[in-house]
Order: C-alpha cells, then sequence, then structure tokens
C-alpha cells in the first residue's frame, strides 16, 4: 500500500475519459463546476478509440432518436474543428430488393417527425451519387446531415477544453473504490466530491448494480481508394443487427475515410470476450460488405481490429443518478451511437446535477428504470 497523496474537494469527479466523459468533463466544466477526470488508460482509448465515428441519426427509438439528434445539434461547434476532423458526409441508407425498399417510407416520416431532413433515392438516382453500389441495390434514404469524426482526437480535445477552464486530470490512474463523497485511486490518492462513472464496459466493477455486458465488434479498414465512395453507406436492415438480440451479426456500413482509405463495419456478438479477430466474423463482415459493393474485393485490407461497446439492459444509455445515492452519477451503456450521443448526454447528465431543464426528456435513460426491470 503506498502513502496517502493528499485529499481534494471537487464539485463532479469523472471516471473515464472516453468520449463520454470527456464531453461530460467539458459540460460540466463549462457550467461552472470544479472537475476532476481520472483515466487508467490513454484517453479516448477504450471503445472511443475502436469506433467508426459516424455521427448518425439511428430512427428505431424514439429517445435514441431525440438524443442522437439533439447530440447532432450540438457537433455543428465541431464542424470547422480540424482536431474533430468533422466531415458532413451524410449517410446513404440502401435497400437490396424491392421487399427491404418497404422500408423507406416509414424510415423518413421517423426521421423528418424529429426534424431531421432525410429523402428518399431510387436505383437510378442512387447509382448517380454512388456509381460503386451493385446494381441489384433498390433505392434507398439519404440523411444530408450525418457526419462523421475522429473520436479518440475529439476526447482528447475535450479533455484539453476542460482542463483549459481549471479540471485536474488524474492520467494513468484507476479508481479502485468508491465511498460516501469520496473517489478513492490506485495510488491511494482520495478525492472528495460527487463521482460520475463514465468507465463504459468497466461501469460494473465500481456500480455493480446496474448491468452491462460487452458487445464485440469488428472493423477493417483498407489502403488508399480515392473516390470510391462518398457517403457512409449503410444497409435499411442494419437497425435489425444493431437492436437484434441474436448474439452474432453482421451489417454492411462502410465510411469513406478522408485519406482515401475506405472503413468497412461492422459485425456484433456479445458472447466473445477475447478481443481477438475472429476471422470468420471477419469472412461473414466482408462477404456482407460484397454484396453491395463488388468493388471492395479486390482491395487491400490494411489493418482489422475490434471493439466492444458497453451495451446496458435496454440499450439504451444510462444517464443519471444512481437512486438512494447523492453522491453517485452514471453515463455509460452507449452501445454503437456513443460517439454520436456523448454531447447530448453530457448536456444531460450536467443539467440534471444542477438541477436545471433539461432540453429533451431524461426519463428514458435514468439508471432507475434498470434497476426497477431487475427488481420485477
Ligand atoms: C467497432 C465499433 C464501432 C463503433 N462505431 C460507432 C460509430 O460509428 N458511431 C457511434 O456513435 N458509436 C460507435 N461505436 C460506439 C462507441 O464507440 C461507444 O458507444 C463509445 O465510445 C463509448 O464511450 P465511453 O466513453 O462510454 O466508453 P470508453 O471509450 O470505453 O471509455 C471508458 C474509459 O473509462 C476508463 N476506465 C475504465 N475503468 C476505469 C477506472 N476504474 N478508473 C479510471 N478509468 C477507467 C477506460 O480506460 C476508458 O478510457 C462503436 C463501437 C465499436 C466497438
Amino acid at each position: 500500500m503506498g502513502h496517502c497523496r493528499g485529499v481534494r474537494t471537487f464539485d463532479l469527479i469523472v471516471v473515464g475519459a472516453g468520449i463520454v466523459g470527456a464531453a461530460c468533463a467539458d459540460a460540466a466544466t463549462a457550467a461552472g463546476l470544479r472537475v476532476a477526470i481520472v483515466e487508467s488508460g490513454g484517453i479516448g482509448g477504450g471503445a472511443t478509440a475502436a469506433a467508426m465515428g459516424h455521427l448518425v441519426a439511428l430512427d428505431e427509438d424514439p429517445a435514441e432518436l431525440a438524443l442522437a439528434q439533439y447530440s447532432q445539434l450540438l457537433w455543428n461547434e465541431f464542424v470547422d474543428s480540424p482536431a474533430a476532423q468533422f466531415r458532413r458526409c451524410g449517410t446513404l441508407w440502401v435497400a437490396r430488393d424491392a421487399r427491404e425498399c418497404d422500408a423507406i417510407g416509414p424510415k423518413i416520416a421517423r426521421l423528418r417527425s424529429a426534424g431531421i431532413a432525410a429523402e428518399a433515392l431510387d436505383a437510378v438516382a442512387l447509382h448517380r451519387l454512388e456509381p460503386a453500389l451493385a446494381p441489384g441495390v433498390a433505392g434507398g434514404v439519404r440523411v444530408p446531415s450525418d457526419a462523421v469524426v475522429y473520436p479518440p482526437s475529439v476526447a482528447r480535445l475535450l479533455v484539453e477544453r476542460a482542463c483549459g477552464r481549471g479540471a485536474q486530470l488524474y492520467a494513468g490512474r484507476r479508481v479502485c473504490g468508491l465511498e460516501a463523497g469520496e473517489v478513492l485511486l490506485d495510488d491511494c490518492t482520495r478525492l472528495l466530491g460527487p463521482a460520475l462513472i463514465a468507465t463504459g464496459c468497466a461501469l460494473p466493477e465500481l456500480v455493480p448494480r446496474l448491468p452491462m455486458r460487452a458487445r464485440k465488434g469488428h472493423l477493417v479498414i483498407t489502403e488508399r481508394y480515392a473516390d470510391f465512395i462518398h457517403h457512409q453507406i449503410v444497409e435499411l436492415g442494419y437497425a435489425d443487427s444493431a437492436h437484434g438480440a441474436q448474439d452474432a451479426s453482421v451489417a454492411f456500413n462502410v465510411q469513406p475515410r478522408e485519406t482515401g482509405q475506405i472503413l468497412i463495419g461492422s459485425s456484433r456478438e456479445f458472447e466473445s470476450r477475447s478481443a481477438q479477430v475472429s476471422m470468420t466474423m471477419v469472412e461473414r463482415m466482408l462477404a456482407r460488405a460484397f454484396d453491395f459493393l463488388p468493388g471492395l474485393r479486390p482491395m487491400l485490407a490494411l489493418r482489422i481490429w475490434t471493439g466492444f461497446r458497453p451495451t446496458s439492459i435496454d440499450g439504451k444509455p444510462y444517464i443519471g443518478p444512481i437512486p438512494d445515492r447523492k453522491d453517485l452519477w452514471v453515463a455509460a451503456g452507449h452501445e454503437g451511437l456513443g460517439v454520436t450521443t456523448a454531447l447530448g448526454s453530457a448536456r444531460l447528465l450536467v443539467d440534471h446535477l444542477l438541477g436545471r431543464r433539461c432540453a429533451i426528456d431524461p426519463t428514458p435513460y435514468l439508471p432507475a428504470r434498470a434497476l426497477e426491470q431487475i427488481a420485477a
């Protein structure tokens, strides 16, 4: 045991500096709070570093859509930030056949009802925008407001901004205990004040009451092939993979990087706890991608990696207080949408903390729902 390194008091101690914790630290310091940030690994080095960085309005669940849309407005602040590498490439949602085209109308209606512009495209219009799409791709939806960013760089930017406003960064330090109004670090430093646990998949280590599963994903990045595609292109059936409960699934989801590289996703698996690449999953994922973009087949893949999406009891994030604990807050469990929704999550959290009115209904994200579900 090391000796006690001292005691300091803060208005908020943010544990975890992935994109969610970083955004919370940024929003809290912007509101004038005295903030500490504790990160055991690299800033943005967890799920955040593994992500595609697609800022996407997913519309299957109204609460998820509200948070994504709120966050997208907040992302406008980063449009000209070189560090964020923000690019508004838009999303093309594509249907493989006439049956999948049935999903186009309802999708556009859901997006428009949330105030998000979306247009239907027939096969001709689609191939004019993206000539590399397979001839059989039958139609789709264009969402021009969607964008991409480089997530780990955004996390660093947000932490730097928070530190510029006086936040104290405890880097390379792990939180190993929470006591009433107190956070204990692995070097025996004690920080006094309310804690915000933003540790993603590691949430149960500090808050065992809240269920969290790690949902593995694979991504492949190619050599540079400039102008091959221009939008993030995703299959319309993506939501079945994202929201489905099946253990292992793949969906076509491809992004043009600014370098000309193509980032190819994505897979979802609950049961695998190993970060090792599974060539079986990669082959399934690529076969799916070749169906939509046959020109990918001869391309050279440079790197394959995996990451784990923090998945809550119902796929929606936990944002808010732990019931019966005045000193414990949570922002975690954003599954495959945490980059998109980090900024909105942070605002909701800080509004709660300060007793301010939230811009959107915070109820669907309250951690209390999970505890009620477990008790029922
Ligand atoms: C393959 C893949 C693709 C994805 N693509 C997208 C996408 O295109 N768009 C999108 O919106 N989302 C995407 N996501 C989801 C997104 O990456 C996550 O939802 C988001 O990064 C979660 O951020 P976080 O800050 O909660 O977690 P993390 O980034 O995992 O951060 C948690 C941090 O807490 C730290 N930590 C843990 N325990 C402790 C402790 N005891 N003490 C101190 N620090 C601790 C960790 O070191 C880590 O840095 C993707 C995810 C994956 C895996």
